[in-house]
């Protein structure tokens, strides 16, 4: 009806617009070891205003690595990152912290695990970062949280606290916490596989909807169908390089790398 058409509008007024046309985040040359573990070998990634890139492979090929790379919880060995078509940071162990950082505040990501405060409401845990770190008035980061509790159906638990909630509740709070950071750029690292098998769905809807609704978006997931359905790109990744990457349905319908078959067969 009229009303959601509205309500739609309406959401899609939060979702950040960059108008120069370019690639939201560009990645290129990303390398990464732990010790003498190279992990990420030389990966380029790019995700366009209001995609969905989504990041297969096998457990321990570098997905969440890259991720981790791309808002700057890992430093990265090498490797350019342009965001919206500023300033290139280039990595090295050299970078300073404050080029990091100015990466950081660009996307805001969901964990596996919710990681949420578990002595503070679910509330405070939304407010958080909007008021400690980005110093935005309380009472606006208090309506704000309010209306995005609400739109994934937890308008009723503002005052629960984490372990008063089910595993896929607390995830949405997860999801809610990375929305009210006003990120350009929302990062997911498989934010679907500690959840019980039955939790799962009602997770996957709030991220679709958030695709639909034009939020750009890099997700690491083992969901290969639901990837399918909402990412415009799939990248598909083994022993920390790019294998295979294209449309969804080219990539995991009729993949051309041997590697990419085999992982692809196994799980769809
Ligand atoms: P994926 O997300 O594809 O499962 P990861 O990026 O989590 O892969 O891990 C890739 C490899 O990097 C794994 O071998 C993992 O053990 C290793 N690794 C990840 N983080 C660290 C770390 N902090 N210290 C050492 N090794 C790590």
């Amino acid at each position: 009806g009229s009303d959601d058409a509205a309500a739609r509008a309406d959401r899609r007024a939060d979702v950040p617009s960059n108008r120069s046309g370019t690639p939201l985040l560009k990645v290129t040359g990303l390398q990464k070891s732990f010790g003498d573990h190279e992990v990420l070998t030389s990966i380029d990634l790019s995700v366009r205003q209001g995609e969905v890139l989504a990041l297969i492979g096998p457990s321990g090929s570098g997905k969440t690595t890259a991720l981790r790379c791309l808002n700057g919880l890992e430093q990265p060995d090498a490797g350019r990152v342009e965001f919206d078509g500023g300033p290139v940071v280039d990595f090295s162990p050299a970078t300073p912290r404050r080029e990091r950082d100015s990466l950081r505040r660009r996307s805001a990501m969901v964990f596996q695990q919710h990681n949420l405060f578990p002595h503070m409401t679910v509330l405070q845990n939304v407010i958080e970062g909007p008021v400690q770190v980005q110093r935005r008035p309380r009472k606006e980061a208090v309506a704000e949280a309010v209306r995005l509790l609400e739109r994934v159906g937890l308008g009723g638990k503002h005052e629960a606290y984490p372990h008063e909630l089910s595993g896929g509740q607390q995830q949405r709070v997860g999801i809610v916490r990375a929305l009210a950071l006003k990120p350009s750029l929302l990062l997911f690292d498989e934010p679907t596989s500690a959840l019980d098998p039955e939790l799962v769905g009602d997770v996957l809807s709030v991220i679709k909807e958030l695709a639909q609704e034009g939020w750009t978006m890099v997700l690491v997931t083992h969901e290969l169908a639901f990837a399918r359905e909402v990412a415009d790109e799939v990248v598909f990744m083994d022993g920390g390089v790019v294998v295979e990457r294209g449309h969804p349905d080219r990539v995991l319908r009729q993949p051309r790398e041997e590697r990419t078959r085999r992982f692809v067969h196994r799980l769809l």
